[in-house]
């Protein structure tokens, strides 16, 4: 038998977290923020199993649109970070790709390039996160320039992005749009600033686009609990198996460091994964696993290969018994709180040796 870890990914539950993205901003087009594989899931399947209700897609680098492109998908494909170097107009222009100009080196690099057709640019404002965009003077500015050149630039969209549409806090929020409302009506520009966590809550937010990404994968990125009547479905569900029980007496540690030690007589589960397959490491001892179904600690260090669940509660679990590490009754954003981090990492975190199996194509 195979080893038994495999990410079961659900492309009904894309679809239906999608429909989540679009019914909530009726009035937007949600391109689908497919970077990083698709959040660890598979960029390709994931843009084969939405191209046909997708208006485009969002990634992160021209390899990553240029993937996409070789499998077929022929929907417009948005760099959101537009070039790392002026050689790619070339490949931007031949794949027809969208891209984001966040600095002026980018600018002079399209302004300057003398290709067949106009390129299509998303102008980014820094509105306050401080990352990557013009302060809105000077995209004020960027934006006449652009305007006045539509032989080497079209179809012009403000893009900016929120650093914390996901907090309860929402000051640094509401001066960000302060701002991009500001710079929005001077130009009169379309634009696009919804990542997951303001399409989710910030309907104001929403503009002729919106760039919804985790929430696709059924992760929910807010502080807070998602508003009643709506609900995510995971994408992924991560499974293994118990391959070994151990029955232990009190006092013996378990794993690399000793950090745990059985306090009475236990039945120690080893499960294949570790993070060599990108199972965080810092879990700490009392992280969920379902085992047949049921919650269980995890106890001891995660190793590169295994893991060990205290089953102890569960008489009739045994070798062979099926563990979900996250997914289908487990929330990743629960899994990720126990190693002080987010639903995010741990998606984009699984390594290429696991397999994906796909479902509901
Ligand atoms: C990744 C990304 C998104 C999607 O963010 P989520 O929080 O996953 O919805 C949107 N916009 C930009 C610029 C991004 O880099």
């Amino acid at each position: 038998m195979a080893r038994p870890l495999i990410a079961d990914i659900d492309l009904k539950s894309l679809h239906h977290n999608y429909a989540v993205a679009c019914e909530l901003a009726p009035l937007s087009r949600a391109m689908v923020v497919i970077k990083a594989n698709a959040y660890g899931h598979g960029a390709v399947a994931c843009a084969k199993a939405l191209e046909t209700v997708a208006p485009a897609f969002a990634v992160a680098s021209l390899e990553e649109a240029e993937a996409l492109r070789e499998e077929g998908i022929t929907r417009p494909i948005l760099l959101l970070e537009g070039i790392f170097e002026a050689e790619e107009l070339p490949r931007v222009e031949a794949l027809d790709l969208w891209q984001v100009v966040h600095s002026d080196w980018q600018l002079k690099a399209v302004l300057k390039y003398s290709g067949a057709h106009p390129l299509t640019v998303w102008l980014k404002l820094d509105s306050g996160m401080h990352r990557l965009g013009y302060d809105p003077e000077v995209f004020v500015e960027r934006w006449s320039q652009l305007l006045a050149s539509s032989d080497r630039a079209c179809d012009l969209h403000l893009i900016s992005h929120f650093s914390s549409a996901d907090q309860c806090d929402t000051s640094q929020f509401e001066q960000q749009q302060r701002t991009i409302d500001a710079v929005c009506q001077r130009l009169n520009a379309p634009r696009c600033i919804a990542n997951s966590p303001a399409t989710l809550v910030k309907p104001q937010t929403h503009g002729q686009w919106n760039r919804p990404g985790i929430m696709l994968y059924g992760s929910n990125p807010l502080e807070s609990e998602l508003p009643a009547g709506i609900t995510l479905e995971p994408v992924m569900t991560l499974r293994s198996r118990l391959i070994a029980v151990r029955s232990l007496s009190a006092g013996e540690p378990v794993g690399y460091g000793a950090r745990w030690r059985t306090s009475q007589p236990s039945r120690i589960g080893v499960v294949a994964a570790g993070y060599g397959d990108g199972y965080d490491r810092h879990a700490r001892d009392g992280t969920p696993i379902l085992v047949d179904g049921q919650r269980c600690p995890l106890v001891g260090r995660v190793s590169m290969d295994m893991l060990t669940v205290d089953i102890s509660h569960l008489p009739d679990a045994d070798v062979g018994s099926e563990v979900v590490l996250w997914g289908q009754g487990l929330s990743v954003d629960e899994v990720a709180s126990h190693s002080d981090t987010i639903g995010y990492t741990l998606l984009t975190g699984i390594l290429p040796r696991v397999p994906r199996r796909y479902h509901g194509g």
